[in-house]
Parts: structure tokens; C-alpha cells; sequence
């Protein structure tokens, strides 16, 4: 029979924001709340981070209990290999599997210093994308269909352990060949760096998405421990005018602007959507978004069915 067209669907850029697992029952419940006012803004999904080593894998499980039982979200649970071994990795693949998550970003995880590897131990990403792979595979059975959404980090600005962009650009390759369907950025302040990235990967072939990560650049001392971890420093400018900024409603009002100016620049780039840190506060992710109006880079496709 012929195919029934109906109207064109638009469809707006992916949304996603991400959160931490709670450290403590009244966070649980603030976290909750956050939940709520994130859920009202439809996002695609909300990942949840975890720490190397999963010591608080029982706190991760409790946030994405909660998003997969009480809201209509789809939670991406951050995986991380570094200071777990394969067998343990194994077991917390088929653990979320089986509470019914599809989405992991999965990572090497933040290597503590003076890191020595275990036997076991899985010591890059690309691997852990392939045994969850191998794990979906075993499953097919029990998965009733759900193909497993895998997500990888990818960076604007070399990694700190890379030699080279180029090498980045290797280990992004090898990640999308092991089965990852889309990146997420490490931050930048810089639309160019983004740019960049994209260019890097097309000229390699690269045909994942690669989501930007944004911080809502609102406070100056968050930004500071960001530099320390990732290596990626906000500009100075940006820095003052937040430290001479009068009041915390002074500070937003420029973070904010800051933040969605840049969303707006990678979005006219081609910047498949945005991912937002949001540190578990959802006043500043949903001021950039409210500026930001997502809608007006939404494409309209004709469907079928
Ligand atoms: P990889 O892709 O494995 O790369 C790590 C380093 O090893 C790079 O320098 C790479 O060039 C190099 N490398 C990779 N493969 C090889 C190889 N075969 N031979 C030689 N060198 C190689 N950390 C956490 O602990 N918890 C989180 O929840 C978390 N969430 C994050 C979310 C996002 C969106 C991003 C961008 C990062 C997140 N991180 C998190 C930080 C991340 O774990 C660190 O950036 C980490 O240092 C690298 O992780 P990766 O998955 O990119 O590692």
C-alpha cells in the first residue's frame, strides 16, 4: 500500500544534561527536585557521572533508579574503566542492563596520580566500549530489541596525556570503529576549538555526532577546579569580570551570556546539541537555555509512514 506523508516533524537539537550521583539523603532529595525542573525542558537524556574505581556505584544506581522510575527521562550512566577490573566491569555492565539503562558513556575515567595498573584492569576507553559490545551480544535475548546507545568523550583541546591532536583524533577513530555512536566534548571556551575538532574529524572520517559540553560559566571558583581537572582554562577576561561582578545576580547575568553566546556560535557551526554540566543545579541550564532558544536551530524533515 502507498505511504500515508504526514506533516513535517521539526526536529530541534539534542538536549542533555548531566549530574552527579548524590553524597548524602537531603542531596538525594535537592537532586530530585533539580530532576523535576530539568524534566520540564523534555531533554533526550540526563547522564549521571561516576567516580574511577565505582565507590559510589550503590549513589549512581539510586539517581538512575529514580529518573528510570519516576520521570520519563532516559538516563546515559557514565562508566568509567580505571580502577575496576574487567570482571568488575562486567558485573556493573549487566547490573544496568538489567535495571533497563540503554545509554553509557563509557570512559577511561580521571586516573588518580601515581595510577598503576592492575592485571585486569581496563586502561582506555576504546576497550570498555568493546566489551560492552561483546556483553549487548551475549544479551541479545534479554535485551528485547533495546540496542545499547554508547557514548565516548572526544576533545576540542588536546587531551593532557596526548602528544598530539592528531593522536585524539586516532583514539576517536578507534573508539567509533569499537561501536561508539556519539561524543560528547570535554569543555572549551573557545567556538574555534570546537570547530576544530569538527574538522579534525571529518578530514579523518569520523561520522559520529560530537555533542558539545557546556559549563554555564556563572561561577569563577567552579571554573578554576575545571581547569585543574581538564586542563582547560576559561578566558581571563571572563575570569575578572566574574570576580568584580557586584553580586551573584551580576555573576549569572554574565556567565549566562557567556555561555549561551558560545552555544549560539556551535550551533551555527553545525553542533549536532548540547550537553550541560550542571553541577546539580538547574537555575543556570535553564536560564542558557531560556536566552538560547533552541528552537530556532531546529531543522524540519518530511516523514512517512
Ligand atoms: P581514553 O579515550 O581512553 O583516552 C585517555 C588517554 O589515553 C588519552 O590521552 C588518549 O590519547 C590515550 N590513549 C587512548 N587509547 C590509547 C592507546 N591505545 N594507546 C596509547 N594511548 C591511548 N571522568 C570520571 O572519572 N568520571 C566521569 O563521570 C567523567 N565524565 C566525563 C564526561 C565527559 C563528557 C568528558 C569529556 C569527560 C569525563 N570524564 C569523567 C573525564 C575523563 O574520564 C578523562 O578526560 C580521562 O582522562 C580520559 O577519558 P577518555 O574516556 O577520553 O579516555
Amino acid at each position: 500500500p502507498e505511504l500515508e506523508r504526514t506533516a513535517p516533524v521539526r526536529h530541534r537539537p539534542a538536549l542533555s544534561y548531566e549530574l552527579f550521583p548524590a553524597r548524602s539523603d537531603v542531596s538525594f532529595e535537592r537532586l530530585r527536585e533539580t530532576i523535576r525542573h530539568l524534566e520540564a525542558t523534555a531533554p533526550d537524556y540526563v547522564s549521571v557521572t561516576s567516580r574511577a574505581g565505582h565507590g559510589n556505584f550503590a549513589r549512581v544506581l539510586e539517581v538512575t533508579e529514580h529518573v528510570l522510575a519516576e520521570t520519563a527521562l532516559r538516563p546515559l550512566v557514565h562508566l568509567t574503566s580505571i580502577g575496576s577490573t574487567r570482571a568488575q566491569l562486567t558485573t556493573i555492565i549487566h547490573a544496568l542492563l538489567d535495571r533497563g539503562v540503554r545509554g553509557i558513556l563509557a570512559l577511561r575515567g580521571d586516573q588518580p596520580e601515581g595510577h598503576r595498573l592492575e592485571d585486569d584492569e581496563i586502561p582506555f576507553a576504546r576497550p570498555l566500549v568493546e566489551l560492552i559490545r561483546e556483553i549487548e551480544r551475549e544479551r541479545t535475548a534479554t535485551l528485547a530489541g533495546g540496542r545499547v546507545s554508547i557514548g565516548v568523550a572526544a576533545y576540542p583541546h588536546r587531551h593532557p596525556e596526548s602528544a598530539t591532536t592528531s593522536h585524539d583524533t586516532e583514539v576517536l577513530v578507534a573508539k567509533e570503529r569499537a561501536g561508539a555512536d556519539f561524543a560528547i566534548t570535554q569543555v572549551f571556551f573557545d567556538a574555534s576549538a570546537y570547530c576544530r575538532l569538527l574538522e579534525r574529524a571529518q578530514t579523518a572520517g569520523i561520522r559520529l555526532p560530537l555533542v558539545p559540553g557546556f559549563v554555564p560559566a556563572t561561577n569563577p571558583r567552579r571554573l578554576e577546579r575545571l581547569a585543574e581537572m581538564s586542563g582547560v582554562e576559561a578566558p581571563r577576561d571572563l575570569l575578572h569580570q566574574l570576580e568584580i561582578a557586584s553580586d551573584d545576580v551580576e555573576r549569572r547575568r554574565i556567565g549566562v551570556r557567556f555561555t549561551v553566546d558560545l552555544a549560539r556560535r556551535v550551533l551555527d557551526a553545525g553542533a549536532p546539541g548540547l550537553h550541560l554540566f550542571t553541577f546539580n543545579s538547574h537555575g543556570d541550564a535553564l536560564d542558557v537555555l531560556d536566552h538560547l532558544d533552541l528552537d530556532r536551530w531546529s531543522t524540519t524533515q518530511g516523514e512517512t509512514r
